[in-house]
């Protein structure tokens, strides 16, 4: 199996992943670039060939199907922006284009979530002043070459280059007698591509419970097709018991079995201990099934409990 230190290396070795690091751009949009060029952005074409969703057109113009090209080229949504970016410049740079195209798929994606399209024109003052603010700061760090920030260690951490993520938790009501599990699962910039909210009742032994939705996210990254994850939860006694070769010999002993089964139909994944600051989106989840009976999949648009910790998750990225 392949360890996420290699994973992570052999994609920062690619040429590919060197040329574009050594762009002049925010990370946010060497990052877009990568997954543009890799072809691995959440199209409707890929989401298909990952049998997610059925219908591969393009959610915005329904003429074509979705894919790269289409989205961030060919699409009506996609050529008013670039027109509207040549009624301003005289000629399209290419680092400036990086910024734009990343703009066209957050509006796009705004506009499947329910969303109002945003302006062409606001699209285009938006990228050049990303861009204005990026240089400015870049000149002011060769002036007084500060050491750069470290992230902060209790918070959640987005995944390596192509991989996801995928957070868990379960929270147990004794009063009413029932339990909720909340999972989410986000690529490697924060996106969320799924998330689980169910409850279930009569259910009350919280270990079990963590053990119950630890198998509810590896089965959901199975149902997905997602072939190399990360599996974040805050129960450490748990994850030490599936990842450890040991004979497991608590109370929940089988469906430590049953846990590690299911993970075997996942090529690459590993399993680690977070604290409850790094699992707070799974844990709303978590609670909101335990305070109201729900059994719910969302793909791709997030609902509205988490949307704006997602967002701020994605902004410390
Ligand atoms: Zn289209």
């Amino acid at each position: 199996m392949e360890t996420k230190a290699e994973g992570s290396s052999r994609v920062r070795n690619s040429p590919i992943w060197r040329n574009i690091w050594q762009l002049h751009i925010p990370n946010a949009e060497k990052h877009f670039l990568w997954r543009a060029c890799h072809d691995i952005l959440p199209t409707r074409v890929n989401m298909c060939s990952c049998k997610v969703i059925m219908d591969p057109s393009c959610p915005i113009c329904m003429r074509e199907f979705e894919t790269v090209f289409h989205t961030l080229w060919q699409c009506p949504s996609a050529s008013d922006v670039v027109e509207a970016m040549f009624s301003k410049h005289d000629r399209l740079e290419f680092l400036q284009f990086v910024g734009i195209a990343r703009r066209i798929w957050l509006r796009r994606n705004e506009v499947i979530h329910g969303r109002s399209f945003l302006n062409p024109n606001r699209i285009v003052q938006q990228a050049t002043q990303a861009m204005e603010v990026f240089q400015t700061l870049m000149d002011r760090r060769k002036i007084t070459a500060a050491p750069a920030e470290q992230p902060t260690v209790h918070t959640w951490m987005a995944s390596p280059h192509g991989w996801f993520k995928a957070n868990w938790d379960a929270r147990v009501d004794r009063r009413k007698g029932c339990v909720g599990f909340g999972i989410v699962i986000r690529d490697h910039l924060g996106q969320m591509w799924a998330s689980k909210c169910q409850t279930c009742h009569g259910f009350l032994d919280p270990p079990a419970a963590e053990a119950v939705a630890s198998f509810m996210v590896a089965q959901l990254c199975t149902e997905m097709g997602i072939r190399q994850v990360q599996l974040e939860g805050d129960a450490k006694n748990l994850i030490d018991a599936i990842t450890s070769n040991d004979a497991d010999e608590s109370g929940w002993g089988q469906l430590t079995k049953d846990i590690r089964f299911t993970l075997r139909s996942i090529p690459v994944w590993e399993m680690r201990y977070t604290r409850r600051e790094g699992n707070r989106v799974a844990h709303i989840l978590a609670r909101l099934a335990m305070h109201e009976t729900m059994n719910t999949v969302c793909l791709y648009n997030p609902p509205d409990c988490i949307r704006d910790i997602l967002q701020a998750e994605i902004s410390v990225l």
